[in-house]
């Protein structure tokens, strides 16, 4: 493969990914940077995922519909994400907003992983409203 080619996917990617502004799924990322790649294939899209969780600025934001979403971050230290299980809407939370939780399990004798708690499913006010007015 020419490397020229690499090196667009690779930016189509990235600017899909930069402007999605919500937690998103490979596929979604997929379709968002055909229109820079048109030629940018599935599995180089779930490839380029892999890399950047390796190098720590997209992390994993659950699930929505059944299909695992992510979220670029450049934040540093520990700190997790509240991530809209309707919409994808991300917010960051500062520090540890678990730290009540791992007092309980420590006082049960129990060593929270909260690591794998990084982003916590939430419903922004957006989607709550939207619920309101529905019911
Ligand atoms: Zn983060
Ligand atoms: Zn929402
Ligand atoms: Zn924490």
């Amino acid at each position: 493969m020419e490397p020229g080619r690499n090196r667009k996917n690779r930016m189509a990617l990235l600017d899909a990914g930069r402007s999605m502004n919500r937690a998103f799924s490979v596929r979604e990322l997929h379709t968002a940077a055909r229109d820079a790649a048109p030629r940018l294939g599935l599995t180089t899209a779930y490839r380029t995922m892999e890399r950047w969780r390796e190098e720590g600025w997209a992390e994993d934001a659950g699930t929505r519909g059944g299909e695992a979403v992510y979220v670029l971050c450049a934040a540093q230290g520990h700190h997790h994400h509240v991530v809209c299980v309707d919409c994808g809407a991300t917010a960051l939370l500062e520090g540890c907003a678990l730290e009540p939780a791992r007092e309980s399990a420590r006082t049960a004798g129990f060593d929270l992983l909260d690591a794998a708690l990084g982003s916590l499913p939430a419903r922004c006010q957006a989607c709550a409203g939207a619920d309101e007015q529905s019911a």
